[in-house]
């Protein structure tokens, strides 16, 4: 069977599937003049399948009291909770048998059968392995809420600290970054456009009550999306210039994250976590909200920004999508002193656009 490299969205293997550096027509995708693998002839991709399929154990040799909601078919295992394939998972479930076919005559029930992570079940495996210990993040949020606020045990904040490492990435000096503020038509001047004093900054996702950091988009339509501009507001928006190299833990990479790379078990392990915190950074404030709803978000940005490695390397903000614009991202940075607001120019909301889904009938 042929495919090719762009039947994957995994870099590694990508990168295998061009250094053969041969091109033809795929069978899998359709794809014309492409990188291709023929699973005939090449078996470069065979180790790096081998080794993902090792951390998953079919049903068949699974303890009898394994949880029944931690099983899925190989083929969805792929498809939704590894970002490995650009195909369907029928045509996964037929390319990985003709990728791995020795290892489907050895144990085809791994491919047929549901399979599960024997070490989800192993308490000793998942208190050094997994981010929330044997927990779940909703534990922790209740913990942290009701509980024990500065010193919850729940998080291991060993593994935090190395998933996260995962996800580091540079921004570099003369980076442009905006922050939008919701204003009269004369506009802030450019001191008034940082983060607010300290002591004074209302809790957020990221900063906790009285601690500023500088919220920041990557262009100005996502900051004025963030601000929630409403129509015939006028709103201020400063440019602001990064005066130095930094690095951030950046949690839109996270689907990029490769499991061909080492680690795939902790991986698989962690991968919902990771996605959980993620998303809750990224979640809107809503009106409703309580100020105790945030600091799960905050217990978590706050061991981020106290790591700091024998080599200096400490992390100088978070990275995460934004959700009131589906192309923007937003950066909170720590220290707002690394940024300098350059310009700032106030604008007239002609008109905005709403989208909404239904959340049932009442
Ligand atoms: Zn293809």
């Amino acid at each position: 069977m042929i495919c090719c490299e762009k039947c994957f969205r995994d870099s590694e293997i990508k990168g295998i599937i061009r250094s053969l550096n041969n091109m033809g027509h795929c069978e899998v995708c359709n794809g014309k003049d492409v990188y291709i693998y023929d699973t005939e002839s090449n078996n470069n991709l065979v180790d790096s399948f081998n080794e993902l399929l090792g951390i998953y154990t079919p049903v068949t040799s699974l303890p009898k009291g394994f949880p029944r909601e931690k099983l899925s078919l190989l083929k969805d295992v792929l498809y939704d909770k590894w970002n490995i394939f650009n195909i369907d998972s029928e045509k996964i479930y037929t390319l990985m048998k003709n990728i791995c076919n020795e290892k489907y005559e050895e144990s085809p029930e791994l491919f047929d059968y549901p399979i599960g992570i024997l070490e989800i079940s192993d308490e000793n495996y998942l208190k050094s392995n997994s981010i929330l210990k044997t927990h779940e993040w909703e534990d922790f949020v209740d913990e942290i809420k009701t509980k024990n606020r500065f010193h919850t045990k729940y998080i291991n904040t060993d593994i935090l600290g190395k998933l996260c490492s995962y996800i580091e990435r540079p921004l570099s000096k003369g980076k442009r970054l905006y922050r939008a503020r919701i204003s009269e038509e004369s506009g802030f001047p450019s001191d008034k456009m940082g983060a607010p004093p300290p002591g004074k900054a209302s809790a957020g996702r990221v900063n906790p009550l009285g601690i500023n950091y500088l919220y920041l988009a990557d262009d100005r339509v996502t900051t004025l999306n963030e601000v929630r501009a409403g129509a015939y507001d006028y709103v201020t928006i400063g440019e602001f210039i990064l005066k130095e190299d930094i690095t951030l833990i950046d949690f839109t990479l996270l689907e990029q994250i490769s499991p061909f790379t080492g680690g795939a078990l902790q991986l698989a392990i962690n991968m919902e976590h990771l996605k959980k915190i993620s998303n809750e950074i990224a979640k809107p404030l809503r009106r409703s909200d309580g100020p105790l709803d945030y600091l799960p978000t905050q217990y978590i940005a706050d061991f981020i920004k106290s790591i700091k490695y024998e080599d200096g390397k400490s992390y100088e903000g978070i990275k995460y999508k934004s959700t009131l614009y589906q192309e923007g991202y937003n950066i909170a940075v720590f220290d707002e002193s690394l940024f300098d607001c350059v310009e700032v120019c106030v604008y007239d909301v002609k008109g905005i656009e709403y989208r909404y889904n239904s959340v049932g009938d009442r």
